[in-house]
């Protein structure tokens, strides 16, 4: 890795065709330049970068000139309140523009920005406050009064409080005015390639998150990544519907979409199926970034109710988050007239590893093959030290590291970061198996691994297999001690407008899994509710279905978001 000089990294580094997609800056590399001031100095400021479209229809249009300077007028507002190099800015603001503006001026005031979901309750926010030593905040009034306030003294290191709007409680400040009187000229500080730019927290699926640590030098992945992941390019319409509360919002909700000069949708609203497929058909998105979470939401709809769209403008749709089962791929094909393509990344590798990429057979079930410049292994744990493991083989998904947006550290964990690498690999905690035409094929996260007679189970082969049940809408599976079996599979699933759960559809759906399973693998028992519990950013945690089911101490719940018996 590069030493923190001040200079650009070395070019020899196989990261050359993503460093030729950028400028660098004065010698040094700032995410803002790259994303927003480079295209404006080469003649793109008319170029729309955002536009917004506001919960009662508003619509904003936002070029990269007047990104770039809400994105400078940021910066000299936090310049103005003391803050420098280094600090740290939290954001919770929804989808705004002057969230997306307040990331990039952060990061060119040279900041540390951190991300949080709206949505989080006071607890979170201030644990996270904490762990990351929070200087500034930006954030909505009524976000601050309810679950901010009272405990903002007790962040001593909490300086500003900036408030969207034009007026703001005490002691806070209101942005609106202050960006008014702002200049919209300001010199990105000059950062190196390894200085933090970002830290993200884990979603906390399987426990309590982690922060982790990213540097400026992220973005030549994010340039490279959007490119071949994605095939975002120049005045691409594109709509990333991740939350910019977590990774995928901001890697490719702000950064990867910006640096390859998009013209990208914002939508202030949450997911509604009317509103999305309108979106789609009017604004004529052409490359959609989405989640299984939200596809199954559209395939819970039927067919019928995307029927009157127009899609034709859709060139590449992807998915990220979570499994897509299979049936969601082949679904969106018939629908979409594409698939969605599965890709498959996490906070800690700062952007897409591996992917079913443009112009690439998608095999429906699989997250594709490592990108270019990515090396990734099927590895297992033998007395410290690992053994790779050959094609067909379950065991964990490894990553030799070194491209340029892996994560630094572990905010104050150095312990729990050291123990992700073994041997020269980085150790994801996911379990895959390679084929033999190199497509990687996601089992299981390597906690959720369900043993039984001998047998090992993924629960997303069995989830997959629920949700092919025409009443099945979404499945979560688990294992539980059993005196013969060692661990028995247990689903818990959600239903499709129009069934009601039953003893009867209890036992049909058993037998649609033993079926398609077989009798060791299929669920042994199949339990209904209204929502299953997912996390924010929409992944289904199926570690709080097992503490639940065996009494256990539910753990870290700071992330969850939906849970209705
Ligand atoms: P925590 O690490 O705190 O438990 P988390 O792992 O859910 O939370 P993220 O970094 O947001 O936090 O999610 C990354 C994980 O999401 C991956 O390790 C994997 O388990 C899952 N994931 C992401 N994309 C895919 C995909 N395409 N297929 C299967 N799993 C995926
Ligand atoms: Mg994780």
């Amino acid at each position: 890795m590069t030493e923190d000089t001040g200079t650009k990294p070395a070019s020899d580094d196989g990261w050359g065709e993503a460093r030729a997609m950028l400028d660098g800056w004065k010698g040094g590399l700032n995410i803002c330049h790259e994303a927003l001031d480079r295209h404006v100095i080469a003649g793109h400021g008319e170029q729309v970068a955002l536009r917004w479209l506001g919960k009662e229809g508003e619509r904003r249009d936002l070029t990269y000139a007047d990104m770039a300077s809400m994105a400078a007028r940021f910066a000299n507002v936090l310049a103005a309140h003391g803050l420098d190099k280094g600090d740290s800015l939290f954001a919770m603001a929804g989808r705004v523009p002057e969230l997306y503006a307040g990331a990039l001026g952060t990061l060119k005031a040279g900041m540390v920005f951190t991300p949080l979901f709206s949505a989080f309750g006071p607890d979170p926010i201030r644990m996270r406050m904490e762990i990351g030593g929070a200087n500034a905040l930006l954030t909505t009034e009524s976000i601050y009064r309810r679950k901010i306030a009272p405990w903002r003294d007790e962040i001593k290191t909490l300086k500003l409080v900036l408030i969207l709007g034009d007026e703001a409680p005490d002691g806070c400040v209101a942005l609106g005015p202050a960006m008014a009187a702002a200049s919209p000229v300001f010199e990105t500080v000059a950062t190196a390639p390894e200085d933090p730019a970002l830290i993200h927290f884990t979603s906390g699926t399987t426990g309590r998150p982690k922060g982790a640590v990213h540097v400026h030098q992220a973005v030549l992945y994010h340039a490279f990544s959007g490119r071949h992941a994605l095939d975002l390019t120049p005045g691409t319409r594109y709509w990333c519907t991740a939350d910019p509360g977590w990774v995928t919002g901001t890697s490719y909700g702000i950064i990867a979409p910006l640096v390859n000069r998009v013209t990208m949708l914002v939508d202030e609203a949450e997911f509604d199926l009317d509103r999305w497929y309108s979106i789609v058909q009017n604004e004529k998105v052409q490359v959609w970034y989405s989640a299984p979470t939200a596809i199954r939401m559209m395939m819970r709809a039927g067919r019928e109710a995307a029927a009157s769209y127009d899609f034709s403008g859709l060139r590449f749709l992807a998915s990220v988050g979570e499994p897509l089962n299979p049936e969601a791929v082949v679904w969106s094909e018939q629908v979409f007239g594409q698939p969605f393509h599965d890709n498959w990344w996490q906070t800690e590798t700062g952007g897409i590893m591996i992917a079913n990429r443009p112009g690439m057979e998608v095999r429906p079930g699989s997250m594709g093959k490592p990108l270019p410049g990515i090396e990734a292994g099927i590895v297992e744990r033998e007395d410290g030290t690992l053994r790779e493991l050959g094609t067909g083989e379950v065991g964990e998904l490894a990553l030799r590291p070194g491209w340029p947006s892996m994560m630094r550290a572990y905010l104050h964990e150095q312990a729990r970061y050291d123990k992700c690498f073994v041997d020269g690999w980085y150790l994801s905690g996911d379990l895959a198996m390679r084929d033999k035409d190199g497509y990687f094929w996601f089992v299981g996260r390597a906690d959720d691994l369900i043993k039984t007679s001998g047998h090992l189970i993924g629960p997303f082969e069995v989830e997959s297999a629920l949700i092919e049940h025409q009443a099945v809408a979404e499945a979560g599976v688990i294992g539980i001690p059993d005196e013969t079996a060692g661990e028995v599979v247990k689903a818990y699933v959600t239903l499709n407008p129009g069934f009601t759960p039953s003893e009867d559809l209890e036992r049909e759906i058993r037998g649609h899994a033993r079926k398609k399973l077989g009798p060791a693998v299929a669920p042994r028992e199949v339990v209904f509710r209204n929502t299953l519990p997912k996390t924010r950013s929409g992944k289904i945690m199926r570690r709080l279905l097992k503490a639940r089911e065996l009494g256990l101490p539910e753990g870290d719940i700071s992330t969850l978001e939906t849970d209705e018996t």
